[in-house]
């Protein structure tokens, strides 16, 4: 059912310091809305518990992408349209653009946040995978001062985050030396934009003399929340790419990543699809690292 637009409130006290206190003496009382993407359809359908609405669209301050001696850190309120221009993120965190541009159509793009992404902690979210493999960590600012802790550890289950009801999310840092990597990023959704995906696959791997060094793998849809890959990542470091060997790391890497994925089934697939869409685009990522 619709929600009755008049029994909702939505402000804008003017400063971050001002949304601080509010959240900090009313705690729980207040909800933050950024781009609003996201809750706007939650008041459609009259799923929006929070009567009171805090704006932070007006806030600056947290919208901004700045490149610091050794990392990039972008401010919560950084638009998937503000990331998808940036030159700087289209060279240094090439996975990063992409998935900011495959993050809805452009109209969604052009509000919604990055913050927004990450605080709405659905399993499916695109941008995620990519933080998790980028090895990121998240500000979180309060009226007592900020934390940062690694971006790994803030999904804490199915909608479920560290942020405390008195937080918000000051922005994400990402380590720029990337390049060393090779990078892979594939969404499998009916189509790119404006469809959540099914399942998305973000990677990172170094390879030596036909070795895999490392392998990072983030995933959205494999789990109750996003998730680094860490059994497969550990089954697969040292393995070989040897034309010879090949099949057999395929076969490990797919073996791997079948015990650890844990995905739903919902209306937008079944967890056997989900699984074994995975295992495929695991195997297509394995098989480019030995060209
Ligand atoms: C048509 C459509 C298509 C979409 N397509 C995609 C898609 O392809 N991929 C995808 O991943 N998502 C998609 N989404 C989901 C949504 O657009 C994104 O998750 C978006 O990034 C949410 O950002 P927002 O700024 O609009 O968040 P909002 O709607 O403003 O807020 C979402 C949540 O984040 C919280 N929040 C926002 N900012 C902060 C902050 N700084 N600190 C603490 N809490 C905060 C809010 O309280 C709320 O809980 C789509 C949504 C729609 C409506």
């Amino acid at each position: 059912m619709r929600s009755d637009v008049t029994q909702y409130e939505l402000a804008a006290p003017p400063t971050l310091d001002a949304i601080l206190a509010k959240l900090a003496t009313e705690p729980g009382q207040h909800m933050p809305i950024a781009g609003g993407t996201e809750l706007m359809v939650a008041l459609g359908v009259g799923r929006l518990p929070h009567h009171s609405l805090l704006s932070l669209q007006h806030l600056t301050e947290l919208r901004f992408i700045r490149e610091e001696a050794d990392s990039i850190v972008l401010g919560a309120n950084t638009t998937f349209t503000d990331i998808r221009r940036s030159a700087l993120i289209a060279a240094k965190l090439p996975l990063l653009a992409q998935s900011a541009s495959w993050t809805g159509a452009i109209a969604n793009q052009n509000r919604a946040t990055l913050g927004g992404n990450i605080v709405n902690a659905s399993p499916a979210a695109d941008n995620p995978p990519v933080l998790l493999v980028y090895g990121a960590t998240i500000t979180l600012i309060s009226q007592s001062g900020t934390r940062t802790l690694p971006y790994a550890d803030f999904h804490l289950g199915y909608k479920k985050t560290a942020l405390r009801p008195d937080e918000l999310v000051h922005s994400v840092t990402i380590p720029a030396q990337q390049d060393s990597h090779r990078p892979y990023i594939r969404k499998v959704g009916t189509r790119n934009a404006l469809a959540i995906s099914k399942i998305a696959l973000a990677g990172l791997a170094s390879v030596e003399n036909n070795i895999l060094q490392e392998i990072r793998l983030g995933a959205a849809s494999l789990a109750d929340r996003p998730i680094r890959c860490t059994a497969a990542e550990s089954a697969l470091a040292g393995a070989s790419l040897a034309p010879d060997q090949l099949e057999e790391t395929v076969r490990i890497g797919r073996a791997a990543l079948a015990l650890e994925a844990k995905p739903i089934d919902d209306i937008r697939s079944t967890a056997r699809y989900r699984s074994t869409v995975a295992e495929n685009l695991l195997e297509e990522f394995i098989r480019s690292l030995a060209v």
